[in-house]
């Protein structure tokens, strides 16, 4: 079983478990306030790649902010310097895609 963006049932529990706040700006997950919500994310952009290795969960307004820039890129946005945010701060599951 597969979720609707083809993410396999192990990894999204795994993903789940693991991520409790946004992989980018560490904001705890709330279902009850729609900028904190959480959604999924390809850290790389590429929706073959999805393992729990490029499968994470970020809020709403981090997704949005990324849409489809590269993560490196997306770090040098005013986005990210105005919350910030850079390789330094992310998850762990971001600062390896970082460190290679
Ligand atoms: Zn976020």
């Amino acid at each position: 079983m597969a979720n609707r963006w083809g993410i396999p049932q192990d990894v999204e529990t795994a993903v789940i478990a693991r991520d409790q706040s946004c992989v980018y700006c560490s904001i705890p997950f709330d279902n009850m306030s729609t900028t904190s919500k959480k959604t999924w994310e390809h850290i790389i952009n590429d929706t073959a790649l999805n393992g729990a290795d490029n499968i994470a969960l970020c809020c709403r307004s981090c997704n949005a902010s990324k849409n489809n820039k590269v993560l490196k890129d997306w770090l040098q946005s005013p986005y990210c310097q105005r919350k910030n945010i850079n390789k330094n701060t992310v998850a762990s599951v971001v600062k390896k895609h970082l460190e290679k």
